[in-house]
């Protein structure tokens, strides 16, 4: 995976518009489903979903790089490998598994 910065990863983790949760929706499933193992991780993982929107503004660089280490790059696909579209936060949870994005996936199935 290619290196992120940290204003790469300012910006992939905050959500521009208000009305949209589904980045929080998905750090919440990681959090319920006990994806992220590192205890530092997870309440900062916590921090961000306490902000309306989902941002990363009130981390310390050091929390944002524990953050980029521990929950984006096992958990973060930014595109699918099939079609190269990025990843919906909605769809992330499945593309963890087969890094496709749904469409494909469906289109992929039903090849077989
Ligand atoms: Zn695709």
């Amino acid at each position: 995976m290619q290196k992120y910065n940290l204003d790469d990863v300012k910006r992939i983790f905050t959500e521009d518009h208000d009305e949209d949760q589904s980045l929080k929706n998905y750090l919440d499933d990681l959090l319920a489903l006990d994806y992220i193992e590192d205890e530092r991780a997870i309440g900062i993982t916590k921090k961000i979903t306490n902000q309306v929107p989902a941002n990363l503004n009130d981390l310390s660089p050091s929390q944002v790089y524990v953050f980029r280490d521990y929950v984006m790059k096992p958990y973060y696909v930014e595109s699918c490998k099939f079609c190269s579209m990025p990843i919906p936060w909605t769809e992330m949870i499945s593309a963890l598994e087969d890094g496709y994005c749904a469409h494909c996936r469906h289109i992929l199935e039903k090849d077989e």
